[in-house]
């Protein structure tokens, strides 16, 4: 990426992504701009440099950030009616970190209302299109932010992934997207989904700018005490796989799946064996109840997340509301989308005495199961290597009307969210119909750098 130099103009840097934005205004990867605010921030920049000050690592970068993560600048919708009017007095840690080197953030992109979804299509904003095909979604939650960087609005933009959103839409619009291990970068500002599996991550278009993101942005912060302390500190060059052996999952290669997907993943793979790595299947029996535990334990976690806005603490009062019982309830209802509401609802049945047993405990009993069938599978090989996705992008409207199918199109990056562990999803190759395909690279907690190790010996540039 361009960085801010002596040569290169902040405010050049920031303009030409604020017009880029302003053509491709029709994709609606934005809920809004920043733009008065970043061009103050890149003259600020110019003028450090000018002065022959440091301005950071990404000096005058433009960079998107997906509208979950608060900042005072504008609002923070998370693409909800209930917080369509809320500013932020904080700023998230990792977007601290990020401007304090120097990156300058000209908007907030769309995304599913609170993270909720796989295409975006569940915001209130109305949905965001694929970077290579209009008709089709841009996958989600995080598609505003893969769309702006697929179609090269700004180098880097910033996700979150819950249950794969930032792997499935980066996979959708052709870049990288990096989810790390749970605990890698500060969730401290960032509107809570899932409290077990929510990681903040980003999407680039190459394994360099990933790498240099996530390293400024991964750390101890005393405001999230999930998070570990600093590991993304190598020179990506040493943080080389130790066995050089990769798992194909075979559980992820068969019926369901996309013949073009297949292939291209496979084609992945034969680059990988010419770079020197074993590649064999595996077969991982577990995975095939991820889906069920996954949307037994989220929707807890939501459920309890979401119980905070009760239209008295944060954003939006229904005005129909007589007494309090309907500030609640009228709120609630005005206030959130129906696969929020849906989420809700599933959370509070799980929870409730008498099927909390049956299903939420249940549930994270199968979840150690699948931690430990990784654990086993991590002991053989680096890594393993999967489609991100069952098939590409799919047609907006296709799966509105049918919830359940939209989550089994979760099926392949669920599984490391309830792990904790990373997972990097790399543009491998396009349909027929020119739709892009991604592979996903999967390693043992903290391996994050070494999934990018992996993905850069093979990285076409
Ligand atoms: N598509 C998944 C879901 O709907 C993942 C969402 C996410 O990672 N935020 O839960």
């Amino acid at each position: 990426m361009k960085i801010a130099d002596k040569n290169t103009k902040a405010v050049d840097l920031v303009r030409a992504a604020l017009e880029k934005a302003k053509e491709c205004e029709d994709y609606h990867a934005f809920i809004s701009m920043n733009e008065a605010h970043a061009l103050d921030r890149a003259r600020e920049i110019d003028a450090k440099i000018a002065r022959g000050e440091d301005a950071g690592r990404l000096a005058g970068v433009p960079f998107a950030l997906k509208d979950n993560y608060l900042s005072p600048e504008g609002h923070t919708t998370a693409a909800a009616k209930m917080l369509e009017n809320f500013i932020s007095p904080i700023t998230a840690t990792a977007v601290a970190r990020i401007e304090a080197e120097g990156a300058i953030m000209i908007g907030r992109t769309n995304l599913d209302a609170y993270a909720h979804g796989g295409s975006t299509e569940n915001s209130y904003f109305g949905p965001t299109s694929n970077a290579y095909d209009k008709t089709r979604v841009s996958g989600g939650s995080s598609g505003g932010s893969a769309v702006a960087v697929a179609l090269g609005i700004v180098p880097f933009a910033l996700g979150s992934d819950t249950g794969g959103s930032i792997r499935q839409p980066a996979s959708f619009n052709g870049v990288y997207g990096v989810k790390p291990t749970f605990g890698t970068v500060s969730r401290y500002g960032v509107v809570a989904m899932a409290s077990s599996t929510d990681t903040m991550g980003c999407f680039a278009k190459n394994v360099e700018d990933a790498n240099l993101v996530m390293s400024i942005m991964a750390g101890k912060d005393e405001k999230d005490s999930t998070t570990l302390d600093d590991f993304w500190t190598k020179p990506l060059e040493e943080a080389k796989p130790a066995k050089k052996k990769i798992g194909l999952i075979k559980d992820f290669m068969g019926e369901g799946v996309d013949e073009e997907v297949k292939a291209a993943v496979l084609g992945y793979a034969d680059k990988l064996k010419k770079a020197g790595y074993e590649i064999e299947e595996i077969s991982m029996p577990t995975l095939k109840y991820a889906l069920a535990i996954y949307y037994i334990v989220v929707p807890a976690e939501i459920a309890s997340n979401l119980s905070r806005y009760d239209g008295i603490r944060y954003g939006f009062r229904s005005k129909e509301a007589k007494n309090l019982d309907e500030i609640y309830s009228k709120t609630r209802d005005e206030g959130f989308m129906p696969e929020n509401k849906r989420r809700i609802m599933i959370g509070n049945f799980v929870l409730s005495s008498g099927f909390f047993d049956a299903y939420y405990l249940k549930a994270q009993k199968a979840r150690t199961l699948l931690i430990n069938e990784y654990n086993k599978a991590f002991e053989k090989y680096d890594a393993l290597l999967c489609p991100v996705a069952p098939r590409p992008a799919f047609k907006i409207g296709e799966n509105t009307s049918d919830p359940l199918q939209m989550y089994l199109e979760d099926i392949m990056t669920v599984p490391p969210s309830l792990a904790g562990i990373p997972g990097l999803s790399i543009p491998v190759g396009k349909s027929k119909a020119g739709l892009p395909i991604g592979a996903q690279l999967v390693g043992p907690r903290q391996s994050d750098q070494t999934l990018l190790h992996i993905a850069a010996e093979v990285e076409e540039k």
